[in-house]
């Protein structure tokens, strides 16, 4: 049952622009009243300008923390008291936690993607992996499967935006397995790097709602020694998705990282482990109701 509101409610927000489509308050209130923990989670519509006030606004108002999404995660590196080394290095922060009025950021989206890719039996260690993208997403998936030992290929439209990532992100790797490397997408090296891997996962928005038609790469790409890990998840089953299955490949789309990022958001703020299918079901019961 639904804790009624009272003075001892703690709030946890989020800050997008716009947030109104945002799937977070429905799954994050639904593990608060599973666990009934006297919390509510906020969405706020807060302008790129406002992001700093806003900010203050955590440590003012008491907020326990919140997350951040589209536009805010990047800006927000350098408004906080405090960065995780993690964020620092994906130059992204998704989840910020107040504590005692000092504003701390972490970046959950690629442990998130992690979690969930093991949820699926993959493991990324040893393993060969093509990135489609090279935008926000991307940099924290690449960022997490090289640090888990994977051979990473990034795949992406604008080839110079795959070239500044894998440089970026191979100057911060810690020694030793993991590696990353920029190829451009209409070229026979990023035919034969899928050929070669055995882990597609598309971090581009080619497919998403209402582009539904669209799919990143052409199906004669794909083979079935692939798992092709879809981030999207409007719709459940993209046009990749379904010509994986065709070409004999697993697949899984982005609710298990939409989930996943969630709960590590929320181990932060209260904790406390939160039960991950009452949240799986929040989010695929708004996405079958048309939101
Ligand atoms: P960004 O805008 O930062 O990056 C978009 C990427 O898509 C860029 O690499 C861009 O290439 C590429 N792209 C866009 N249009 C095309 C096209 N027509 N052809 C080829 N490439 C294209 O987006 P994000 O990284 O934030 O998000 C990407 C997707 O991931 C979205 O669908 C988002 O919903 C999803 N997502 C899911 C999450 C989850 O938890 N499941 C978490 C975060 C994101 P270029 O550089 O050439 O412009």
């Amino acid at each position: 049952m639904t804790k009624p509101l009272s003075g001892r409610t703690r709030v946890v927000a989020v800050f997008g622009y716009p947030v109104q489509h945002s799937l977070s308050p429905g799954m994050h209130n639904a593990a608060f009243q599973a666990l009934e923990l006297d919390y509510v989670y906020v969405p706020f519509n807060v302008h790129p300008d406002d992001l700093e006030n806003a900010l203050g606004g955590i440590r003012a108002l008491g907020i326990v923390g919140a997350n951040l999404t589209i536009p805010h995660k990047e800006r927000a590196v350098e408004l906080l008291d405090s960065v995780s080394p993690e964020a620092l290095q994906i130059g992204s922060v998704n989840t910020v936690h107040n504590v005692d009025g000092i504003l701390k950021g972490y970046s959950t989206d690629g442990e998130g993607f992690m979690r969930s890719l093991e949820a699926e039996g993959k493991s990324a260690d040893g393993s060969r992996a093509v990135v489609l993208g090279a935008g926000g997403s991307a940099r924290a998936v690449v960022h997490a499967l090289a640090v888990h030992g994977a051979q990473v290929s990034v795949v992406n439209r604008t080839a110079s935006r795959a070239v500044d990532l894998a440089e970026q992100l191979s100057g911060v790797l810690p020694g030793g397995r993991g590696s990353v490397r920029a190829i451009a997408l209409d070229s026979t090296e990023a035919r034969n790097a899928i050929e070669e891997a055995d882990l597609l996962v598309n971090c581009t928005s080619v497919g998403m709602h209402p582009n539904t038609e669209e799919q990143p790469i052409p199906s004669e790409w794909l083979h079935d020694r692939l798992f092709v890990y879809d981030l999207i998840y409007n719709p459940l089953k993209t046009r990749l998705l379904e010509a994986a299955e065709a070409a004999g490949a697993r697949g899984a789309n982005g609710v298990g990282m939409l989930v996943y990022q969630g709960a590590i958001s929320f181990e932060i703020w209260t904790g406390r482990k939160p039960p991950t299918e009452i949240m799986e079901q929040a989010i695929t019961g708004a996405r079958l109701g048309g939101r």
